[in-house]
């Protein structure tokens, strides 16, 4: 795994998010799980050979952030936001999210002994053993972990931001150079959320996914939502039907989909143009 600092490891090029782990005085501790089954038993390994594991923190409830929490089991207290034990797993209401979580076999030899079958899987996935909402603020050995509440992207959304090591996770709230997947989001929220990831003093951003980048990148993440929203307005503005804006409004040119992933590009484009055209077309229930 890539080392961000002398205490940060990080795999940003695999398929899947991007799972990373601190090594502290006391431990080690988790951000997010490997989705393929072989990495995430190679990276309980790799992190367990600098002490135990104290905590798995996941930073959102999507497949490729918690699927790995599975191999992880009797490693570590799992911590994660109320929204993320809730929505545990669901991607998109109409997607099979443990079928999805197979679909990404195919990039992963040996991954098949491991893959546990459906029963035993949901008998127990490992979820949170602590959950919290708002922030949540762990010390072990001489870090300090402030998971700070972030929603727009998922509503359980974190970003854990380790001070010593000046460095911040994001989770999926930035995509680095890949395509963004709006889809369930609340753009108006993400947009706050960078605010406050923007206000951190931090060297080093760990995006969800894509390589690791620094805080420049928030406002580049930032004009994409705003691109995309005001594209969807504007074609709503122009009276188009669903159907049309779904057809038109495309940004498929501007970066790739994430390693792995490249056969969901039209999936994203839809679903990104259609998940906002709902909701900017919809009158809220009060208008004074
Ligand atoms: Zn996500």
């Amino acid at each position: 795994m890539e080392k961000v600092t002398d205490n940060v490891f990080v795999e940003t090029k695999v398929r899947g998010s991007n799972p990373a782990y601190v090594v502290t005085s006391d431990g080690t501790v988790v951000i997010d799980t490997p989705q393929l089954p072989t990495r995430a038993v190679a990276m309980r390994k790799e992190v367990e050979s600098w002490g135990p594991v104290r905590y798995v923190i996941n930073t959102e409830h999507h497949v490729d952030h918690i699927f790995g929490n599975y191999y992880f089991r009797g490693a570590g207290t799992v911590v994660h936001h109320q929204g993320v034990y809730d929505n545990f797993m669901t991607v998109y209401p109409e997607l099979d999210p443990f079928e999805y979580a197979r679909e990404a076999l195919p990039d992963d030899p040996g991954g098949e002994e491991l893959f546990p079958d459906r029963d035993e899987y949901y008998r127990d996935p490992n979820k949170g053993q602590v959950v919290f909402t708002g922030d949540l603020t762990l010390r072990v050995g001489n870090h300090t972990f402030n998971l700070l509440h972030t929603p727009g992207h998922t509503p359980g959304q974190i970003a854990v931001h380790v001070p010593e090591e000046r460095v911040v996770f994001t989770g999926d709230t930035i995509f680095n150079d890949c395509q963004t997947w709006l889809m369930t989001s609340d753009v108006d929220e993400w947009l706050r959320s960078l605010d406050r990831i923007r206000s951190l003093d931090v060297d080093h951003v760990v995006p969800g996914h894509g390589p690791v980048t620094t805080l420049g990148y928030v406002n580049k993440q930032r004009a994409i939502l705003m691109e995309w929203k005001s594209a969807v307005a504007d074609a709503i503005a122009q009276g188009w039907s669903r159907e049309e804006t779904i057809e038109r409004v495309n940004f498929a040119d501007r970066f790739p989909v994430d390693v792995g992933q490249e056969y969901m590009m039209d999936y994203i484009q839809s679903l990104n143009a259609g998940s906002l055209y709902d909701k900017l077309i919809a009158v809220p229930a009060k208008v004074y």
